[in-house]
């Protein structure tokens, strides 16, 4: 029975270990934290959506809590619509890039962005404990429909970018929404920015029409599309729109890397300021900031809520993660694959430049990812001893460790929820990389015996 339970919420196949009884439980949990206040409901398209989404709307409301239900909405949207509803509080029923057989339950604060882990822990410790909150048939909490999120989004996307100067670009774009909750709202936004728009995978079904993680291998037909239409550009959302990867003009899928290096490289260019990314994020956005007067990265733990408190604490004006998440805090504190399609094609309209010519002017790095079995009382004892033999380096211990080497990268940390230890690598070349990957390794598998 799956159920995988983590800072950001819960996740599990439906009917198996996501059950009606667990969703509404999990609602209640959440009910309960927020002693009865008003909380935002929005949900991917997936097919069990209304059926999860309704029992977690049955949970919050017999603690109290108003609910206004958004229905089919991406997560960006809903966080927006958490402030301009003054709610105290958001649920996303979405399992973000896992296939259809899956969905969760992501819970997002009054600020509109993930709990941070002592609240998310808090919250669990309900949900296990079942201490519940009940209320009295007279306090229970209303439900209602709220609509105009995805006007609302694309409006608040649109306030801080040149949309007249893409108007008179007049770009070829593909969209591939997945048949997920961005499409609708991704295809307003494109619109408004005069772009001629082939919107495949656009109906909102829930039926995926690829493995939804916006990988290369899983983005070939969106390549293909591309290339046939001779566009300009190629985006591809995750299911639940927070996420953006991009295909040049050549039908040549570039990377979710860049996604937030040159959406970053926008924005600095007329507002210098810091910028925050994940210790996992690659070398490329150290080397925008650098380009735009050496402006500070923050560095954090791998999670969204780290960055996007790095973000707000440190006035960032831009921050993000490198599978494709970008957040800019104007718009939402999370991350948004609406503002992410704005920026990149602001970028482009400002230089006149294809996107291919944008991503060679950015220095390349080669990013390696492995993982390795590791239980998890063994996972401090690797760290202790990559701490020990690589002392004299530079060192990053927010999150696992992280050591930097003029040379490049590498970052070895303990997942949350599997027994494995996740290792990823950057240099210059794949020779460097692998040989710097290797070096980590080598102490960890001492430490482990293979
Ligand atoms: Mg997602």
């Amino acid at each position: 029975m799956t159920l995988i339970i983590s800072v950001s919420g819960l996740r599990g196949i439906v009917g198996e270990g996501l059950t009606p009884q667990v969703a509404c439980d999990y609602g209640c949990a959440f009910g309960t934290y927020l002693e009865g206040k008003r909380v935002v409901l929005a949900r991917d398209t997936r097919p069990s959506g209304p059926t999860v989404s309704g029992a977690v709307k049955a949970g919050l409301a017999a603690c109290g809590c108003d609910v206004l239900d958004l229905g089919v909405v991406s997560t960006p949207g809903a966080a927006l619509m958490i402030r301009r509803l003054d709610a105290n509080g958001g649920v996303v029923v979405t399992a973000s890039h896992n296939p259809s057989e899956w969905n969760g339950i992501k819970l997002l604060s009054g600020q509109g962005w993930a709990f941070p882990p002592e609240i998310a822990n808090e919250i669990r410790g309900i949900f296990e404990s079942k201490s519940f909150r009940l209320v009295g048939a007279l306090y229970m909490g209303r439900a209602s429909d709220q609509g105009g999120t995805h006007e609302q989004h694309v409006e608040a996307v649109l306030s801080h970018v040149d949309a007249d100067r893409m108007c008179r670009s007049g770009f070829k774009v593909v969209l591939d929404s997945i048949n997920g909750a961005g499409g609708e709202g991704g295809a307003r936004l494109l619109q408004a920015l005069g772009c001629e728009l082939i919107h495949v995978n656009a109906e909102p079904n829930g039926r995926f029409a690829h493995t939804p993680e916006p990988t290369a291998e899983n983005l070939k037909g969106l390549c293909e599309i591309v290339r046939e239409h001779g566009a300009q550009i190629g985006f591809a959302q995750d299911p639940d729109a927070d996420r953006l990867a991009m295909v040049d003009e050549n039908g040549v899928y570039i990377g979710e890397e860049y996604t937030l290096a040159l959406a970053a490289r926008q924005v600095l260019a007329s507002r210098p300021g810091p910028v925050a990314a994940n210790l996992s994020t690659s070398r490329m956005i150290d080397e925008v900031a650098r380009s735009a007067g050496n402006q500070t990265v923050y560095r954090t733990p791998v999670g969204e809520a780290h960055v996007a408190r790095a973000v707000l604490e440190n006035g960032c004006v831009i921050g993000g993660e490198g599978n494709g998440g970008v957040i800019d805090p104007r718009v939402v504190p999370v991350r948004d694959s609406f503002v992410a399609m704005g920026l990149v094609l602001d970028l482009m309209a400002a230089t006149g430049k294809s996107l291919s010519q944008l991503v060679a002017e950015i220095p390349r790095f080669t990013m390696i990812k492995e993982k390795f079995p590791c239980s998890q009382e063994k996972i401090a004892a690797v760290l202790e001893a990559v701490r020990g033999e690589l002392a004299d380096q530079r060192l990053n211990e927010s999150d696992g460790i992280r050591i930097d080497w003029p040379e490049g990268w590498v970052h070895v940390r303990g997942s949350n929820t599997e027994p494995i230890m996740r290792i990823i690598g950057e240099a210059t070349d794949q020779a460097e990389a692998e040989e710097l990957i290797r070096r980590v390794r080598g102490i960890a598998e001492r430490v482990l015996g293979s």
